[in-house]
């Protein structure tokens, strides 16, 4: 990492903590050369997890999918307004990565991201919950397991 002001790349971390869930760090940076300060933010990056699809075919875990699928339902949402929904969009979707996270797994399928999704919505949007199901299950879940309630 490079000093913003003057290219320096002799950067020390003078502060840090974590936020949002434990799942960013922020870290503010001193530059030693020109004694300009700086705040990163540092997120785990889960391009290591390969989902598979319904239809058998393996992509890479897309964060910016699993966020517009929850931002989808939560926006439609009557009760919350369109500038609040981005922000519990974010934080409904850093706690499935955790939870996505604490199954330690390479490898996972859409359906049990659908499956951590719907659980976190259920408990706390209630009426997200129910989009969200009527909307993916048809393209992301089988039938009988929709069936049994899960
Ligand atoms: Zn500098």
């Amino acid at each position: 990492m490079k000093c913003p002001f003057c290219d320096s790349d002799q950067l020390i971390v003078t502060n840090s903590r974590p936020t949002n869930n434990e799942m960013e760090i922020w870290r503010r940076r001193k530059c030693l050369h020109c004694g300009g300060l700086l705040t990163t933010h540092e997120k785990i990056d889960l391009s290591f997890i390969t989902v598979i699809k319904r239809s058998g075919k393996r992509v890479k875990y897309n964060r910016a999918k699993l966020y517009s699928s929850i931002y989808h339902v939560v926006s439609a949402t009557k009760k919350i307004d369109r500038g609040t929904a981005g922000d519990i969009s974010e934080k409904l979707m850093e706690k499935a990565e955790k939870e996505i996270i604490n199954l330690k797994i390479r490898e996972l399928s859409s359906e049990t991201i659908f499956l951590i999704v719907s659980e976190i919505l259920k408990s706390s949007y209630p009426d997200s919950f129910l989009r969200y199901v009527a909307y993916f299950s048809k393209s992301i879940i089988p039938k009988d397991l929709l069936l049994s309630g899960f």
